[in-house]
């Protein structure tokens, strides 16, 4: 496919202006270019072709079935985006006085109070745009507790070896010490290693729940006590809330404060990096060092973003809740840990199961005796999954499991297409067998292949340079 600037033509262009009904105003010397920018020149026709192009070489959620574990891709209902798009939202501005946007902050303090019970804390922040976000915040609450008390003894977090890299990443950035505890053989944590770490050094836990091998750790109010008996604070991952929204509550665990991921489990597309919301949640005791929570802009309070956030991502969440409501909330809970349980059990014949129990909203396909046997591997199988449209699992993650494949089908799918998925697993399972080449060759219909995934990521290619 050619990109935008290889279809240019010089002189060529669509018209869309209409003409300028304010008086020409002189820039001020110096600000003027020396020369003309270099913007590609179409007409409207093939502009519009050429971003369809790009679409139909995307996958979404809107293409088909999109298993990436962790990652919540569910379906996002469109009265969401509707609501989202109403001008009394969009045409806002960050400084108009307090009184000229009433309806949004309703908006925001109505999602505070829906989200606050369903995760079970007292007070909730907008400010952080993502879940990493979310969780400095959060980990810079615990660190504001422990010096607000004059404990600088507290140099260390907690996390398991389980954890979602941002846990580790995020402690590190406030400036704590990271021990990791291995979990035990059942994929939770193992309390010995546990009691073992913890101390008058211990500033707080870092936990997902249901973890990332989608299992819900059934000893985590002995852990919560253990952890605030040691003098330290609980810290819940809560970027996918999907198998326990409106079913437990971190809260009722013994967590001190929280992220949700709005961008996952409440209704706002991602994926594309595109806008999110790291709602940070926490207890009373908390709520002094939380950035400022809406519209208010009071002084002495720490900011983490400006203003509210992203705003429009907090009124599909509210959308989305209000739509849904008291009970279809721990519905597409259910849900989802039943089409999760219900493609584990499809799949189960062939690819092996990581932990072969009930799972909660995702499970872990654990293909490393497959590898040995065929020289197969994850990647080579979720490249193969390309190829008949379904976006691929996530690969190698959690770090626990080796030739991981991570699938998390939400709630939002049909038995079809869970059917249908199971189905080109067992085929995928069988080709491996036959022509484990032509899996390592695979994608063989998309654009692009596979990648120098390092040197994309450490030195990408993002802007557009003239051929001499
Ligand atoms: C997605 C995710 C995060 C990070 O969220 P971002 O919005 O991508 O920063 C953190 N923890 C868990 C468990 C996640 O699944």
């Amino acid at each position: 496919m050619k990109l935008i600037f290889e279809r240019s033509v010089p002189g060529r262009h669509c018209d869309v202006l209409g003409k300028c009904d304010v008086p020409y105003a002189d820039l001020p010397a110096g600000l003027e270019r020396a020369e003309a920018p270099e913007l590609p020149e179409l007409a409207e026709v093939d502009l519009n072709r050429h971003y369809t192009e790009l679409n139909h070489n995307v996958h979404g959620v809107n293409c088909g079935f999109y298993p990436l574990g962790s990652c919540t891709m569910k379906y996002n209902p469109r009265v969401d985006e509707e609501m989202a798009a109403l001008p009394g939202f969009t045409g806002i501005h960050p400084l108009a006085p307090a009184e000229a946007v009433k309806g949004c902050q309703e908006v925001l303090e109505t999602a505070k109070a829906y989200l606050t019970e369903i995760t079970g804390m007292d007070d909730m922040t907008f400010q952080p745009a993502a879940g990493a976000h979310g969780e400095f915040t959060g980990v810079l609450l615990i660190k504001q507790y422990h010096d607000s008390r004059g404990d600088k003894a507290r140099t260390k977090i907690i996390v398991p070896d389980y954890a979602h890299g941002t846990n580790p990443a995020t402690a590190a950035m406030c400036g704590f010490e990271v021990v990791n505890i291995a979990s035990a053989p059942d994929g939770c944590v193992d309390l010995e290693a546990l009691k073992a770490v913890l101390g008058p050094d211990t500033a707080g836990l870092m936990l997902t729940n249901p973890n990332t091998v989608g299992i819900f750790d059934e000893n985590i109010l002995e852990i919560t006590r253990l952890v605030h008996e040691a003098g330290g604070l609980c810290y819940y991952d809560g970027a996918n809330l999907n198998a326990v929204m409106g079913v437990v509550r971190p809260g009722d665990m013994g967590f001190d404060c929280i992220h949700l991921n709005l961008h996952k489990t409440f209704a706002t597309p991602h994926g594309g990096g595109g806008p999110g919301a790291g709602a940070v949640g926490c207890k009373a005791f908390l709520a002094e060092f939380l950035p400022q929570s809406a519209l208010m802009r009071e002084a002495g309070h720490l900011q983490v973003r400006a203003f509210a956030g992203n705003f429009l991502v907090v009124v599909r969440a509210l959308t989305y809740l209000l739509t849904m409501g008291r009970e279809g909330i721990p519905e597409a809970a259910k849900n989802a840990v039943l089409n999760a349980n219900y493609l584990m059990q499809q799949i189960k014949g062939s690819f092996d199961v990581a932990f072969d129990r009930i799972c909660m909203h995702e499970f872990v396909l654990d293909l490393s005796e497959y590898k040995k046997e065929t020289g197969v591997s994850a990647l080579d199988v979720a490249k193969s999954l390309i190829d008949y449209g379904m976006h691929p699992p996530t690969m190698y993650f959690p770090l626990i499991v080796h030739e991981a494949l991570m699938l998390e089908p939400t709630e939002t799918e049909s038995k079809e297409t869970l059917d249908w998925a199971a189905e080109i697993f067992h085929k995928m399972y069988a080709l491996g067998k036959e022509d484990p080449e032509f899996m390592h060759q695979a994608p063989h219909q998309a654009q692009i292949g596979r990648p120098d995934e390092v040197l994309a990521a450490r030195k990408p290619v993002l802007r557009w340079v003239k051929p001499e």
